[in-house]
């Protein structure tokens, strides 16, 4: 599955609504990034996600707070940009600086600027299946899943990872198209035995190589979420492929399509905001 050309048809489609906005209100989508410290692989992200901004002809707003920051720092400064109506969505980049509590400095973030969907309120509204933004990665899977008309309704599940922004958002997502989902993780038994019974597998677990080939069922949709060092995913990917009737590469995959629900879900943030249908 080509997370890239999907993702690119998603930021094409993207810059045309940020058109519609500018030409009915005057005003340009502003996304801002906010980043606490300097840690090299989040300077990048950041980097990255404000030039897919630029490139389809939305704002970006860089916020850099030092390494030292406080928790009441970065909550002032994301409470300040909740109340900026220039600014549209709001990522603050994680993981922040180990002092502050990272709970407390998302929940600043308005739920209607969330766009990255980390906050409880954002986590709720999806899990009932209400208006809001879900969290990105698990988002940009669904809709890769879609763009290649993968059937959800009555299959099983197996997400394997309960993180708060990608395996348990990822259950419900799944859930709410009428999957039958299983969560595994770390302490779950004979895990070979249970993605063996899956229709879908979706790999959050952040090891390398570690869903192995022979555990697909044949004609199994793999979604591999994991990104570890050395551009390798969680799925051993050539076995795993061999088996699998579709599958996602690392890189290619799922990571593009990450960046481009981010930006679409600004978006639609700004649509809400401006009140442009
Ligand atoms: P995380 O917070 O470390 O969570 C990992 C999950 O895997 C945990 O729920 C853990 O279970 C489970 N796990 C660990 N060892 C396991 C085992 N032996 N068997 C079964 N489950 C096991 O990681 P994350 O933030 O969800 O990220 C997961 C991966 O996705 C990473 O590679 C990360 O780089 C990647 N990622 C990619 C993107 C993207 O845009 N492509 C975005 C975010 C993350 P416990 O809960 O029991 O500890």
């Amino acid at each position: 599955m080509d997370g890239k050309r999907v993702a690119k048809e998603l930021l094409d489609a993207a810059a045309t609504r940020v058109q519609t906005i500018k030409g009915k209100t005057g005003v340009t989508p502003c996304l801002a990034t906010v980043l606490v410290g300097a840690d090299p692989a989040s300077v990048t992200y950041t980097q990255m996600k404000r030039k897919r901004c630029e490139s389809i002809g939305m704002q970006s707003h860089k916020v850099e707070l030092p390494q030292t920051s406080t928790t009441e720092d970065v909550v002032s400064c994301v409470t300040e940009l909740g109340s900026d109506p220039a600014i549209n969505g709001i990522l603050l980049q994680h993981p922040s600086p180990p002092q502050v509590d990272e709970r407390a400095a998302f929940e600043a973030i308005p739920v209607v600027k969330d766009v990255d969907g980390v906050t409880f309120g954002s986590f709720a509204h999806m899990w009932f299946g209400e208006a809001g933004f879900a969290s990105c990665t698990p988002e940009g899977i669904v809709r890769l899943m879609d763009a290649y008309d993968v059937e959800i309704e009555s299959k099983h599940a197996v997400v394997i990872g309960r993180s708060a922004i990608l395996g348990k958002p990822m259950a419900g997502l799944l859930l709410s198209r009428n999957a039958t989902v299983t969560i595994c993780h770390s302490r779950t038994q004979n895990l070979s035995e249970i993605v063996a019974q899956a229709d879908i597998v979706v790999a959050a677990v952040g090891r390398a190589n570690f869903v192995q080939g022979d555990w697909i069922k044949h004609g199994a949709v793999v979604m591999d979420a994991g990104y570890n060092e050395g551009n390798v995913g969680d799925v051993d990917f050539e076995p795993a492929a061999e088996r699998a009737s579709m599958i996602t590469p690392v890189p290619g995959g799922v990571g593009p399509m990450t960046i481009a629900t981010l930006i679409e879900q600004t978006v639609t943030a700004a649509e809400r905001q401006l009140g442009v249908a």
